[in-house]
């Protein structure tokens, strides 16, 4: 079995071809600059890389040149042995609390809700129209990366505004980076061999979020309405006072949505530092003292450890902590600064640990309280499992 999972940008379209019998991949790639000038696409498989600047002015366009190549480069022998398409999808409001089977009704939500995710469900369905025109009688199954909060209760999602803005727009946490969660969650309860355990997972990347996870089911996470709320972020602010908006409106005479750019754009650790978003260039910056580059890293894990005790609360104690993101996954000091704040909670790093790489990592000791782990996610994967699980029902 052969399924492609999809990740649809405005202009861009990154693509995973999984054999589902190993799991294994097949080949992947990008296709970027779709509809701009200088578009390319980038094709890596059987450890070679090609790329090629070439006219893609639609979605549609960059999947035919997808599925040619596919089938040029000797990658598959025919389209007939792709058997589903999988679809990572922003926003399935609290309709969709599980990946389905895209229908025309499942097109019709994501316009629906595309005010509520406007960059993102719209290319969500160029993606999803372009595989449709392409490859009509190909299965195609939609990974919403809501659903995995829908879980969360009442008393977690609402938030203390009029009641009448949640009945009548929609206003509540609504929560991202699920898929990326559940993967955490599966892994977690591989380790561990049990379905019931508290679990705090930290996805921090340039993005991030952290969730807290009972018996494999989500109860709260730092993400909200927007992916803008939480931790503090590569350029998002995370949660501020709301009155910083209007009062910024007035000082510099903008408006709300430009107030609202600034907040996703220029903020979070390249607000702070004023030099990058990227936490390699804030650390080198911190082995050269400089003062706002390491404000922006102890703020950095600062919001990662409030979020930590909060949700430490939340579940009456924890079993796992775990690091996944380009963040979590790769920076041995941000990890150690992480654990070390939470020694009061019985939190012990092993360093020599720590400082190893893998898909799987356990970096507490053995008397730590709560088990560290660092584990490398994989949504792609988690998309094509829904897509064949869902097709194969
Ligand atoms: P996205 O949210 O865009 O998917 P990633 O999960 O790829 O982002 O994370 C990007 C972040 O991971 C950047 O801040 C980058 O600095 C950080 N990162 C990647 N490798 C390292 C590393 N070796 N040390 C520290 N940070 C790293």
């Amino acid at each position: 079995m052969k399924i492609i999972s999809i990740n649809a940008g405005s202009s861009s379209l990154k693509f995973s071809l999984f054999n589902m019998t190993d799991e294994s991949v097949i080949a992947s790639g990008l296709f970027e600059r779709i509809g701009i000038e200088g578009s390319k696409y980038t094709i890596k498989f059987n450890g070679e890389k090609i790329s090629q600047e070439i006219e893609l002015n639609t979605h549609t366009d960059a999947v035919k040149v997808l599925l040619d190549k596919l089938v040029d480069l000797g990658i598959i022998h025919s389209l007939d042995e792709i058997d589903g398409v999988g679809h990572r999808l922003v926003h399935g409001k609290d309709k969709y609390s599980e990946s389905v089977i895209i229908t025309d009704e499942v097109v019709e939500d994501l316009e629906k809700f595309k005010c509520f995710a406007p960059l993102h469900n719209p290319a969500n369905i160029l993606g999803i129209n372009a595989f449709r025109e392409v490859l009509p009688n190909v299965p195609m199954v939609g990974v919403f990366d809501t659903a995995f909060h829908q879980s969360m209760d009442a008393t977690t999602y609402l938030y203390p505004v009029p009641y009448s803005w949640y009945q009548d727009y929609g206003v509540r946490k609504y929560g991202f980076h699920g898929t990326s969660h559940r993967y955490i969650t599966n892994m977690v309860k591989n380790i561990l061999g049990k379905d019931e355990f508290r679990l705090i997972s930290c996805h921090i990347g340039n993005g991030g979020s952290i969730t807290a996870v009972k018996d494999g089911k989500c109860v709260d996470t730092s993400m909200g309405f927007t992916p803008l709320a939480g931790i503090m972020m590569g350029t998002r602010s995370g949660d501020i006072d709301p009155s910083i908006i209007p009062y910024v409106m007035e000082q510099e005479g903008k408006n709300a949505s430009e107030v609202i750019d600034d907040l996703n754009k220029k903020s979070g650790l390249f607000g702070i530092s004023e030099y990058s978003s990227d936490m390699r260039d804030i650390l080198e910056r911190c082995d050269l003292q400089d003062e706002k580059a390491v404000i922006a890293r102890d703020k950095y894990v600062r919001r990662v450890v409030d979020y930590i005790a909060q949700y430490y609360v939340l579940l009456g104690g924890a079993d796992v902590i775990a690091f996944t993101a380009g963040v979590g996954e790769n920076s041995i000091p941000v990890r150690r600064q992480i654990c070390e704040e939470l020694a009061c909670l019985g939190v012990k790093i092993d360093l020599d640990q720590n400082n190893k790489r893998g898909e799987v990592v356990k970096i507490s000791t053995d008397d730590s309280s709560i088990a560290v782990y660092v584990i490398s996610t994989d949504e792609e994967l988690m998309i094509a499992r829904d897509t064949l699980d869902l097709i194969n029902r």
